[in-house]
């Protein structure tokens, strides 16, 4: 497991301004790791790794046989952060009947004939299920944000700073109700450099078997990487709260994104302490009669 004070630095306090050039998004995060060399700490990394994929794996058979929480894991960030990658990498142990997976596209008609949490409300886990949400309601502050045309069928007037903080506090809101009722809620947001995300899009387009991963709109959003910037540095600062806090990940290597991710969930998971359920009384008696009739047979 990685270091407690570490992984404390990467969550958001509630209440507090984000600035994101604060937070890293290589691997040297400090003198230590400097020193230790990329790698040995690569090399360490990727053991947590495998270590936290099966403590995972364990740990959703808990979820599932204990039914009574269900896991909700977020992942945001620019084009090209990680997200598809990190779900492939992290989740590739856990049992594919208790892990629900939804990728959120541009929104459609009717969708969009709803209000803006519709259609992540009717994708929510159930109980002792982990559902992984890339891109979510986020998006609603974020890219809408950024593109405030893409606000369709809105009565007259709903724009500016005091819609924005509603629909923060919408979310906020929705989360509390969830986390109230037995959801627990983790955040991702995937932090890559500008610099990386170039090299990424250019891989992409180096080589044709990529092609289809490319979309020209990966590049006009591009040039509006700052925008975007103080979208999240908005969502992160209004929507980190103690029930369900953000975690700025820094994704410039995907070994480091996925290592952190991986060890943030499972000791999250393992933290609710359940327990599989236990047969008693007369259930248990019940069970010890099938058995000799089984045996008997
Ligand atoms: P991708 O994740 O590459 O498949 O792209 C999905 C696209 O859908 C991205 O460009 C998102 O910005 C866009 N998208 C996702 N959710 C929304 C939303 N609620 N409103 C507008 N665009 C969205
Ligand atoms: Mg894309």
């Amino acid at each position: 497991m990685i270091n407690e004070r570490y992984l404390r630095r990467l969550r958001v306090k509630p209440g507090m301004q984000v600035r994101l050039g604060d937070y890293h998004t290589g691997w040297a995060q400090n003198e230590n790791l400097r020193e230790a060399g990329k790698d040995s700490v690569k090399e360490r990394a990727l053991e947590i790794l495998e270590e936290n994929r099966a403590a995972l794996a364990s740990a959703q058979e808990l979820l599932w046989a204990s039914n009574t929480y269900a896991v909700l894991i977020i992942l945001q960030g620019m084009d090209t952060a990680g997200k598809d990658g990190t779900i492939k990498h992290v989740m590739s142990g856990v049992n594919p009947q208790g892990c629900k997976v939804h990728s959120f596209k541009v929104p459609t008609d009717e969708e969009l004939d709803h209000t803006f949490l519709w259609r992540y409300w009717r994708a929510l886990p159930n109980r002792g299920e982990i559902g992984i949400f890339n891109r979510s309601y986020y998006e609603d502050v974020l890219v809408v944000k950024v593109h405030p045309d893409r606000l369709v069928n809105l009565p007259p007037g709903k724009r500016g700073k005091k819609f924005w903080n509603a629909r923060y506090e919408d979310i906020n809101a929705f989360e509390r109700h969830l986390v109230e009722n037995g959801t627990v809620i983790l955040k991702f947001f995937l932090h890559i450099s500008r610099a990386e995300q170039k090299r990424r899009l250019l891989d992409r387009l180096q080589d044709e078997e990529k092609f289809w991963k490319f979309s020209l709109s990966d590049l006009a959003e591009r040039r509006l990487w700052d925008d975007y910037l103080h979208a999240y540095e908005d969502a992160l600062s209004m929507t980190s709260t103690e029930m369900a806090p953000w975690h700025v990940i820094p994704a410039d290597h995907k070994w480091v994104a996925r290592t952190l991710i991986a060890d943030i969930i499972a000791t999250r998971i393992q933290s609710l302490d359940l327990a599989y359920p236990k047969v008693t009384g007369e259930a248990f008696e019940q069970m010890k009669e099938a058995r000799r009739q089984l045996e008997g047979e």
